[in-house]
């Protein structure tokens, strides 16, 4: 099965955890721009520098340099079905994605919209965890752990603070959401109930893929 998505969620949504249990069953590539941006910070120079603050500080990064990352990425993993998570986060990433996939001859199959109260992603944010090892997400106020189930310590992003929180949501509601509008013209958006437990947001996703 090779199918293309995107998760379009707010911050501390589930996405990274739900699109970690898609690559696992059926041999997906997970884009975390997240993920690549972290790494891009590790950079011991004015650029990482600059990044870090920008995160931290829960703002945008520039589409230029996200857009440089996600093509790269996209470009190594052309043979298997992608799961964009974090990507798009604004209408003009949007539409260099549209170009992206006219270019390499792809479409994206669905849209999943995770849809989470404010008050849930707050809890949610303070509790998050993740293996410094395998990058398996945890939360304190669910998960009675120290370590991760490979081993590896369990730590807190730097950005999983209230203060950053605050700024990322509202980032998310200006820049974000309005993509729910974009897609609900443009492509196959799917609404799902993001606040429920884990298994079953995943049993509700595998049904729609499954299709
Ligand atoms: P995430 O891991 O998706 O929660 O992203 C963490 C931070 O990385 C965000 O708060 C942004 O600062 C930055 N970021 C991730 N994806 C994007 C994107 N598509 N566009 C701009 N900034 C991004």
């Amino acid at each position: 099965m090779i199918k293309n998505i995107i998760f379009l969620a707010p911050p501390a949504s589930g996405k990274g955890t739900q699109a970690k249990l898609l690559k696992d069953k059926y041999n997906m590539c997970h884009i975390s721009t997240g993920d690549l941006l972290r790494e891009a910070c590790s950079r011991d120079d004015e650029f990482g520098e600059n990044l870090k603050r920008i995160m931290q500080s829960g703002n945008l990064v520039d589409d230029s340099i996200v857009l440089e990352l996600l093509k790269k990425k996209v470009m190594e993993n052309l043979d298997s079905g992608f799961i964009l998570d974090g990507f798009p986060r604004n209408v003009n990433q949007a539409l260099a994605l549209d170009e992206l996939l006219k270019e390499i001859n792809k479409k994206i199959d669905y849209v999943l919209y995770l849809n989470v109260p404010k008050n849930v992603l707050q809890k949610r944010i303070t509790g998050r965890r993740l293996c410094k090892i395998c990058g398996k997400i945890y939360n304190i106020y669910q998960d009675n752990i120290s370590l991760c189930t490979c081993g590896g310590e369990l730590y807190q992003r730097s950005d999983d603070n209230l203060e950053s929180f605050e700024n990322r949501y509202q980032e998310y509601i200006e820049k974000t959401q309005p993509l729910i509008d974009y897609y609900n013209k443009n492509g196959n958006l799917i609404s799902i109930d993001g606040d429920n437990e884990v298994e079953q947001i995943f049993d509700q996703i595998t049904s729609i893929l499954n299709n």
